[in-house]
C-alpha cells in the first residue's frame, strides 16, 4: 500500500466548469475511487482559485468586497460537484485560512533559502484607468508566433509564457490605451538555481508523459528566467516580505501551493499529519491538468518544491489532456458555444451518464469532440445495450430458472475456460491502464468484457442448456454473474451510482459490505459471487436517450440555459 495525493487543477471562480474543464476534476475523482479500491492510502485535493484581477475588477464595478462574490460562487460550484458525485477529500479555496498561512510561510522559506530577490520593475500603467495593469490585462502581438491577441501572461495560441513587456503593440484591455511604463518594486523567484535538479527529475521520471517532458525540457534549454511573484493587486494573499506594503502574491503562484495547503487542511481535520504524506519521498503525487497548464505544473511547481528545501516529493505523474471540442468548435463563454455543467445536469440529471460519456471522450492522445449523436450512441449502445442488457439478462435468468439463487457451476469446458481467461486478460489490462491514468483506455476493457460476455451467452444459449443439460446452464450463469459483479467494480470509479445498484441487486453488500469498501486484486479477476447468493430486486439501470430528445436538443438547451443563467450567482452568469 502506498500513499497518494491526487490533484486536479484549481478552476478559476469566474465561470461554471463546462464539459471540457470538468474533465480534470472528474478524472481526479475517478482516480481516487480506483486507488481506494486497490487499497491505496489516498487523498484528493482541488479547490476554487479565487484571487486576482478578474474578480477584483468585478467587485470594483459593483463596489462590494470581492469575497462576497467568491463566497457565493464557491458555494454554487461545490453543490454542482456534489450533484456530479465528484467527492474529493478536500475541495478547498484559496481564501481558506490554511492556504493563506501556508503560502506566506512558504514564500518566506524561499526567501530564507536565497531564491527571492527584489528588482525595480518598469510595468505597464494605464494613465486613463489610473492602475498598474496586471499581465493578463495587457494584450498585444505574441513575439514568438505573431498571434495578434496574446495576453501579457501567456499566448493562448502557442502556449508561451510571456511578460507584458514582450508584447508587440501592447494595449490596455479595458480602454485600449497604450500603457505607459512606470517603476515599481517587485519580488522575483529565481528559478535558474533549480535548473539542474529540475532537469534531472524531468529526464529520470519514467511516469511523465513524453509530451510533458519534451515541453519542459525545451523550456529549460531556452533558458529559465526569474519570475516576478508579486502584483499590485489588492484581492490576494499579502506578500509577507519586508517592505512589500500592499503587494500580493501572484495568483498563479499561490494557487499551485493549494495542493499542499489543501492536503494539510484535510489531513489535520482527519487527525493525521501533513508530513506523513508530503515529507515522504515515496508518496506519489498525480496532477490532472489540461495541456495549457503544463508549464506551471512541470516547471514552476517542481522548481518551488525544490527551492523550499523541504523533502517534498516532486510530481510522480502529470496526466495532461488535450481539448474537448463541442460539436466541432472550441468552447466559448462569450459566444455561448458549449455546455456548462449546471445546464448538463438540468437536461439529464443522472450524473453517471455524464461521467461515463466524458471518460469515454477523454482526450488522452488527441483532441476529442463532444457531439449529441455520439453522446446518444454511447448511452444507448454501450451503457444500455451492452452493459445494462447483460446485467438484466443474467439476473433475470437466475430469478426465473434458479429460484433467484446463483447456481453451483458444473465442470468448465474449454469455451468456459477461454471465456474466463479473456475476462481476466481484460481485467489485468484495465488495472494497468487505470494505474497509469489512461482512464479512457481502461474503460475500453470494461466494454470488451461486456461484449465478450454477451457473445458467450449467445453461444452457450443457457435457455436451451437449461432444458438439455441444466448443469451446463449453471456453469454459464455462474460465470456470467461473476462477470456482472466484476463489471460493477470496474465501473465503480466511473459510474458509482449504477455500480452500487448492480452490487445491491446481487446482494453483495450483505456479503462484502458497501462496494466502495471492496478491495480489488492486482493480479487476478476473482470469483466474488459464490453459489447460493440470492439475487435481489432487479432495477432498470439505464434508459435510452430518445431520438426526439436529440432532434430537439438546441431548443431544449436554449430554454434550460435561460432558466439556469438566472439562478447562477452573478459572477458566474453569462
Ligand atoms: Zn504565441
Ligand atoms: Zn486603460
Amino acid at each position: 500500500m502506498g500513499k497518494w495525493v491526487v490533484a486536479s487543477a484549481w478552476p478559476y471562480i469566474n465561470s461554471v466548469p463546462h464539459l471540457g474543464t470538468i474533465i480534470h476534476l472528474l478524472s481526479a475523482d475517478v482516480y481516487h475511487r480506483f486507488l481506494s479500491l486497490m487499497g491505496e492510502d489516498v487523498i484528493s485535493v482541488s479547490g476554487s482559485d479565487e484571487h486576482g484581477t478578474p474578480i477584483e475588477v468585478e467587485a470594483r464595478k459593483r463596489n462590494i468586497d470581492p469575497k462576497i462574490l467568491t463566497d457565493e460562487a464557491h458555494k454554487y460550484i461545490v453543490e454542482l460537484l456534489r450533484r456530479l458525485d465528484i467527492n474529493l477529500s478536500n475541495y478547498s479555496r484559496t481564501e481558506s485560512k490554511y492556504h493563506k498561512e501556508f503560502v506566506r510561510s512558504f514564500m518566506l522559506k524561499l526567501e530564507e533559502n536565497g531564491y527571492i530577490y527584489t528588482k525595480e520593475q518598469v510595468l505597464p500603467y494605464c494613465t486613463k484607468d489610473g492602475i498598474f495593469l496586471p499581465d493578463r490585462f495587457v494584450e498585444g502581438t505574441c513575439p514568438r508566433c505573431g498571434f495578434p491577441r496574446a495576453r501579457g501572461d501567456q499566448c493562448d495560441n502557442c502556449g508561451t509564457l510571456l511578460d507584458p513587456i514582450d508584447l508587440i503593440n501592447p494595449r490596455c484591455v479595458f480602454c485600449g490605451t497604450k500603457p505607459v511604463y512606470k517603476e515599481t518594486m517587485h519580488w522575483f523567484f529565481d528559478l535558474r538555481k533549480t535548473q539542474d535538479k529540475l532537469e534531472k527529475w524531468l529526464k529520470s521520471n519514467p511516469n511523465l508523459d513524453d509530451r510533458v517532458r519534451k515541453y519542459s525540457l525545451s523550456w529549460i534549454r531556452e533558458g529559465l528566467k526569474p519570475r516576478s511573484i508579486t502584483r499590485d493587486v489588492k484581492w490576494g494573499i499579502k506578500a509577507p516580505f519586508k517592505n512589500a506594503g500592499d503587494k500580493t502574491i501572484y495568483v498563479w503562484i499561490e494557487a499551485l501551493l493549494g495542493y499542499l495547503s489543501a492536503s494539510k487542511e484535510v489531513l489535520e481535520k482527519k487527525g493525521r499529519k501533513f508530513e506523513e504524506f508530503w515529507h515522504d519521498p515515496e508518496t506519489k503525487t498525480v496532477y490532472f491538468i489540461g495541456k495549457d497548464n503544463i508549464p506551471f505544473h512541470a516547471v514552476i511547481l517542481p522548481a518551488m518544491l525544490i527551492a523550499s528545501g523541504e523533502p517534498y516529493p516532486l510530481p510522480y505523474s502529470i496526466p495532461s489532456t488535450e481539448y474537448i471540442l463541442y460539436e466541432g468548435e472550441k468552447f466559448s463563454k462569450s459566444r455561448r458555444v458549449g455546455l456548462w455543467i449546471d445546464e448538463a445536469l438540468e437536461l439529464i440529471d443522472n450524473p453517471d451518464y455524464w461521467r461515463y460519456t466524458l471518460i469515454r471522450m477523454r482526450p488522452e492522445e488527441r483532441d476529442s469532440n463532444f457531439s449529441w449523436s455520439e453522446f446518444a450512441r454511447i448511452i444507448n449502445s454501450e451503457l444500455n445495450d451492452h452493459i445494462g442488457n447483460l446485467v438484466h439478462r443474467v439476473l433475470s435468468f437466475i430469478k426465473r430458472f434458479f429460484k433467484s439463487r446463483v447456481p453451483e457451476p458444473g465442470k468448465l469446458d474449454s469455451i468456459d475456460e477461454d471465456y474466463w481467461k479473456g475476462i481476466n486478460d481484460n481485467y489485468i489490462k484495465y488495472i494497468d491502464k487505470m494505474y497509469s491514468q489512461k482512464l479512457k483506455q481502461a474503460s475500453e476493457h470494461i466494454l470488451s468484457i461486456a461484449r465478450a460476455s454477451n457473445a458467450y451467452i449467445n453461444r452457450k444459449e443457457p435457455w436451451k442448456q437449461i432444458k438439455e443439460n441444466p448443469e451446463d446452464a449453471s456453469t454459464t450463469i455462474y460465470l456470467t454473474s461473476n462477470t456482472v459483479a466484476l463489471i460493477s467494480l470496474m465501473l465503480y470509479p466511473i459510474t458509482p451510482r449504477s455500480s452500487k445498484k448492480i452490487w445491491k441487486m446481487l446482494n453483495l453488500d450483505k456479503h462484502y459490505g458497501e462496494i466502495e469498501n471492496m478491495r480489488l486484486s492486482k493480479h487476478e479477476a476473482k470469483h466474488l459471487v459464490k453459489p447460493g447468493i440470492e439475487v435481489g430486486e432487479i432495477e432498470v439501470l439505464y434508459r435510452k436517450i430518445p431520438e426526439e430528445f436529440i432532434d430537439n436538443i438546441d431548443r431544449r438547451i436554449k430554454s434550460v440555459r435561460e432558466k439556469i443563467n438566472s439562478r447562477r450567482p452573478e459572477v458566474l452568469r453569462f
